[in-house]
């Protein structure tokens, strides 16, 4: 059953879709074809008071949950998935990764500038030989003289381009292979960091995505996050959550495009009809609402039992969520610009920018190779 939302999430659910309507969707168009953060969005989402959603209220968070975290997430996605994953990578895998690992003094030295969105945050893990085998990574961090310093590459990093404050992972000690991992918060000004080349991509093109490059980057060892070597628990511990935020966004996208094509095929008149009185239209309506409605299902369950710490019975609900709206994702919005006709396939209508959106979906976070490997794990134990 679908988790019933209280005041205060309906509340927040109305100010977030009302916010997307009226200030994201006018930018969407424009983000996409120059390639822009949404700075402006960022911004208003700082007043919001969404940025650190989950992150306490004493550190200018919201002090709020998962369930919070997906109605952001969702609302943005109906009209803009870049938004929504500069969003999502900010508010989740930056700003919740320092919560829940982070201690005293980090908490209160990174989150307060992040939660007010005077810093942008990002996190590393995938290099460009480590993707979904991401504990073959190679970057390097040596301790020396009490600081560590880092040398290597991670490459495809959502807000790489524009970010401040990132959550790096790197060997502290290789031989101990996923032992020997190390989370480290990483600022954009630590000498012997940079930004390298910014990618051109085909979807998510307002969520800028670039390399890091550390050469000879010297990190003090007050920003090791969590324990040196349990890096891997740090990365593993945020991926069930990211998964779920993750199928709120295509559940979003999902949504933005049904919406649209729903309408569209109630006005467009072909054969003196409109064309939502045929069949094999409404056949493909009916398909995709159902998906829909399953996709909302199962990622308000996982956002629900992520918040009641369900953390251990997480990874196959995270993956199935994760999995399963993301493919709806790309059937509903592929099948939106099927309904559309030749106006779908242009760029003044936003269903082909949705199904550029969502191709993304079935790869970052875990492809959905790797969701399946996971499901499969946990279902033959
Ligand atoms: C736009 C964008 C934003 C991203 N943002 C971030 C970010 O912010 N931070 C970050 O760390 N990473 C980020 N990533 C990286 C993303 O998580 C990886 O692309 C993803 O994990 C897949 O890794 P890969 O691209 O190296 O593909 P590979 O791992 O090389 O996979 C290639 C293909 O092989 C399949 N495959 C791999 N292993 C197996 C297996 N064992 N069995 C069956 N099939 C397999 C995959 O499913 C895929 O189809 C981003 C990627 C993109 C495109």
């Amino acid at each position: 059953m679908l988790p019933e939302l209280t005041d205060e999430q309906k509340m927040l659910r109305e100010m977030i879709a009302s916010f997307a309507k009226n200030e994201v969707a006018p930018l969407a168009y424009e983000i996409d074809r120059e390639e822009r953060f949404p700075e402006e969005s960022f911004r208003r989402l700082a007043e919001l008071q969404v940025l650190g959603i989950t992150a306490p209220a004493e550190y200018g968070g919201a002090g709020a949950g998962y369930m919070e975290m997906c109605i952001v997430t969702e609302e943005l996605a109906v009209h803009c998935g870049s938004t929504a994953a500069t969003y999502a990578d900010h508010a989740d895998l930056c700003v919740d990764n320092i919560r829940r690992n982070g201690r005293p003094d980090q908490l209160s030295r990174y989150l307060p500038p992040l939660c007010g969105g005077n810093l942008i945050g990002g996190l590393a893990m995938t290099e460009p030989s480590a993707g979904s085998d991401v504990m073959s990574m190679r970057l390097r961090a040596e301790e020396k003289a009490g600081d560590y310093v880092l040398n290597g590459t991670k490459t495809f990093i959502t807000n790489g381009p524009v970010g401040d404050v990132f959550i790096v992972y790197a060997k502290t000690a290789p031989e101990k292979k996923a032992h020997g991992v190390t989370a480290f918060i990483i600022e954009k000004d630590f000498p012997g960091f940079e930004r390298g080349k910014k990618f051109e991509k085909m979807g998510w093109r307002g969520s800028p995505t670039g390399e890091l490059v550390f050469q000879d980057c010297r990190v003090p060892a007050g920003n090791v996050l969590g324990e040196v070597n349990s890096g891997a628990r740090v990365l593993m511990g945020g991926l069930n959550t990211e998964r779920i935020v993750l199928g709120a966004m295509s559940l979003g996208l999902s949504r933005g495009a049904f919406e649209y094509a729903l309408r569209y095929a109630k006005e467009r008149v072909q054969f003196g009809k409109p064309i939502a009185a045929f069949q094999l239209i409404q056949a493909k309506l009916a398909d995709m609402a159902m998906e829909i409605e399953l996709s909302r299902l199962i990622t308000y369950e996982g956002a629900y039992m992520a918040d009641r710490g369900a953390h251990r019975d997480l990874n196959l609900l995270a993956a199935y969520a994760k999995l399963y709206t993301s493919e709806v994702a790309m059937r509903v919005t592929t099948e939106a610009v099927q309904i559309l006709g030749g106006y779908g396939y242009m760029k003044e209508f936003p269903v082909e920018r949705m199904m550029r959106d969502a191709k993304l979906q079935t790869i970052g976070g875990g492809t959905s190779e790797i969701q399946r490997l996971i499901i499969a794990r946990e279902i033959l134990k």
